[in-house]
């Protein structure tokens, strides 16, 4: 291995593997793929995805084959059309949370009914799209938006179906920028508003009140603070039935954690089982279920490659400067975020430490830090489990065009969104006469 596992812990892969000294994306080599279609590049393994799909499919239904819940994948973590028609395939619905990704499930053919939508801030125009496309849900997170839905399907004379985000204030245990079921996060209603908004809802005249749900963060890696928010959750609908306020489904959002490399989240299996039983025992296995999982069903099942450029050694530390950068994986930058790296190609080299960075002109623009490689100048490198919120959080700082991206199935490849040209990042610009 040129790999020293000790400052570069690697996650258990499905759809990527070290074959005799050669990195593959399930049967391609990804030598093959950085010399094809250049670097920086995403590559996704179908498999992967399908695996993790399947996992959280089984665990929904139950041993009488009956099913307990339903998969809305969170297509923020990763938006790409081949990635979102190959979960639909699977059978998958998707949470959205802008006109934009409403836009791209209906590109793919998904059903408006296995469609929720999400979101602090929705606007007029996206409303008014969700409601005319027939979402499942609208997820309502203010009192004032709960008015604007009901105004604007009056206007449409239509119904909205909706359900209210609760803030259950618990702790996610997660990096502060990544939980959001805390009562100082800006999401959902504060949990002692929640049944006052209910009666309201319950009263205005174009609002169907059809579901509840909450979402405490993202990257978690243990069930307790799941458990903690069904039950506060729980508790309301308890109350809500007292006073006469029916709820169909319970939406407990997404948020399960993956291994970086360091972490031991628990498995999807035991994650769903975990949560599903809960509500079984708790009496309320007659309420469909919604899980909104992103990260978990595609964060593994991706790569980023890059190529080194320049290695640069220092006094205080040596720096591996390679083509990829903050402007195509944000997480490291954004939450001082952890993904192994890997080099492509077995090398007979001595390993030095090195912090791997990118090219753009910020401090902050860093792919890893301190970890010992063999590689050498022209070297490529595979930084791992970047399938969730990477090329999704790309941008074009720096005037870079955004990558490519591959979808690797067995032993083929295929283009999935082709690379940027230069010319088409200014080509909206106008100078003045
Ligand atoms: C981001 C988000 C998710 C998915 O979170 P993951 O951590 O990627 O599973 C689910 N539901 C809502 C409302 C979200 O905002």
């Amino acid at each position: 291995m040129t790999v020293d596992t000790q400052s570069n812990p690697l996650p258990h892969l499905a759809g990527f593997s070290e074959r005799g000294g050669k990195w593959y994306a399930e049967d391609v080599s990804l030598a093959s793929l950085a010399e094809q279609y250049g670097t920086p590049l995403y590559i996704y393994s179908k498999r992967a995805i399908t695996e993790a799909y399947q996992a959280y499919d089984r665990a929904c239904v139950d041993a009488a084959g009956k099913r307990r819940a339903r998969i809305h994948f969170a297509m923020k973590s990763n938006s790409n059309l081949a990635v979102l028609d190959c979960l639909r395939r699977l059978g998958a619905g998707f949470d959205l949370v802008s006109g934009g990704e409403l836009a791209r499930a209906l590109a793919i053919g998904a059903e408006p009914s296995s469609l929720v939508f999400a979101g602090v801030g929705k606007s007029a125009t996206e409303i008014t799209a969700a409601l005319k496309a027939g979402v499942k849900c609208i997820n309502v997170e203010s009192i004032p938006e709960l008015h604007q839905i009901n105004r604007i399907a009056s206007q449409q004379g239509c119904r909205a179906p909706i359900s209210l985000r609760v803030n259950p204030d618990v702790d996610a245990q997660t990096h502060p920028y990544i939980s959001t079921g805390l009562k100082d996060n800006k999401f959902g209603i504060a949990y002692h508003e929640v049944l006052k908004t209910y009666r309201e809802a319950a009263l205005l005249s174009h609002i169907d009140v059809v579901g509840i749900d909450c979402h405490i963060g993202s990257q978690i890696t243990s069930i307790a603070p799941y458990l903690d928010a069904v039950d506060k959750v729980l508790d309301l609908v308890v109350h809500l039935k007292k006073e006469g306020v029916v709820i169909h489904h319970l939406d407990l959002g997404g948020g399960l954690g993956i291994s970086y490399g360091a972490e031991t989240p628990p498995d999807i299996t035991e994650f769903t089982n975990a949560l599903l039983n809960h509500v079984a025992k708790r009496g309320f296995a007659h309420l469909d279920v919604v899980l909104e999982p992103g990260r978990s069903l595609v964060g593994n099942a991706g790569v980023l490659l890059t190529r080194v450029e320049y290695l640069k050694p220092g006094a205080e530390k040596n720096f591996c400067i390679v083509d990829a950068a903050m402007t195509e994986l944000m997480r490291p930058a954004l939450y001082e975020a952890y993904h192994a790296i890997v080099p492509i190609q077995t090398k007979e080299l001595s390993h030095q430490t090195y912090d791997v960075v990118g090219p753009v002109c910020e401090s902050g623009d860093w792919l890893g830090r301190d970890r010992a490689l063999a590689i050498a100048e022209g070297d490529y490198l595979a930084i791992l489990s970047a399938g969730a919120y990477g090329f999704v959080m790309s941008s074009n700082y720096n005037t870079r065009p955004r990558p490519a991206e591959i979808m690797v199935d067995g032993d083929k490849a295929y283009v999935i969104r082709d690379r940027e040209n230069v010319s088409d990042l200014f080509a909206g610009e106008r100078t003045l006469p």
